[in-house]
């Protein structure tokens, strides 16, 4: 079902006002995650005034540590809620177990999986059976086989709404925290019909490289972007050190739409 080859016109996800595919550029912006209604309504409000499409918050956190912050759980839900209620923005949020449906159902506009569960075949096949679109991020070492058969998991069970997002991967080098993997968007544009989106944010680890990256993945063909925007990122609970601020954003979001028109 995401081979290109059964289904040559590019699928176009839709999630309230927002659409990616079939050559729209949309931006999803927010927080790694959700730390209080001022933080998060602050922020929504922000990248809703520089054009983000979607709002993106993390309730559920998957941390390397078990020590670290793990989000605030359903209240977090709760006021990205109150977010787009501010905002029109829709939603999303990460899922990281089955059990989460039901509530994900209810609350979230678009269902993300994070690189560490792009494998974890019971949760794929689950949220294959949600109304929502979701958003696959590619594992840390997965080749784009691996990742697009996981795309295959969730279409299986009959939800075909699914956006790919290149967040980089896992080589030798030490210095950004990921490697963004550029051929990654032709490569899946070619095998798949499916919209693919790049987190330049995870991909560096650096708030400085994420401008760079981000106009590579545009120049790239990227259907669009996932970018982590915080009000205060030295004391961000999760991922400070990666997020901009919102007037980095705004200034970003300048540069890329010069770009996109040129694309
Ligand atoms: C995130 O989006 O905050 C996140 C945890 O991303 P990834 O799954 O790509 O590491
Ligand atoms: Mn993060």
């Amino acid at each position: 079902k995401a081979n290109r080859k059964f289904h040559p016109e590019d699928t176009i996800v839709r999630a309230g006002e927002a659409v990616i595919g079939g050559g729209n550029f949309s931006v999803i912006a927010g927080p790694c995650s959700v730390e209080s209604e001022e933080q998060v309504v602050g922020i929504a409000e922000a990248v809703k005034a520089s054009g983000a499409a979607m709002l993106r918050g993390g309730a559920f956190k998957p941390r390397t540590s078990p020590y670290s912050f793990q989000g605030m759980g359903t209240p977090g839900l709760d006021l990205l809620l109150e977010a787009k209620k501010a905002t029109g923005l829709p939603i999303v949020s990460e899922i990281m177990a089955p059990r989460y449906v039901e509530l994900f159902e209810e609350k979230v506009d678009v269902v993300q999986i994070g690189a560490r569960n792009m494998q974890n075949f019971d949760l794929l096949k689950e949220v294959g059976r949600m109304s929502k679109p979701i958003l696959l991020k590619r594992g840390l070492s997965n080749s784009y086989e691996e990742w697009i058969m996981s795309a295959e998991y969730i279409m299986s069970e009959g939800n075909e709404n699914v956006i790919l997002c290149e967040r980089g991967i896992r080589t030798f080098e030490t210095y950004t925290r990921n490697t963004l993997d550029l051929s990654a968007i032709p490569a899946v544009k070619k095998m798949s019909h499916l919209p693919i989106i790049v987190d330049p944010s995870h991909a560096a680890g650096m708030a400085w490289m994420v401008e760079p990256l981000a106009m590579a993945a545009i120049a790239a063909g990227a259907d669009g972007l996932i970018i982590e925007v915080h009000n205060d990122p030295p004391r961000a609970k999760c991922d400070g050190q990666q997020s901009l601020t919102p007037a980095q954003f705004d200034i970003l979001m300048r540069k890329m739409g010069v770009l996109v028109d040129l694309m």
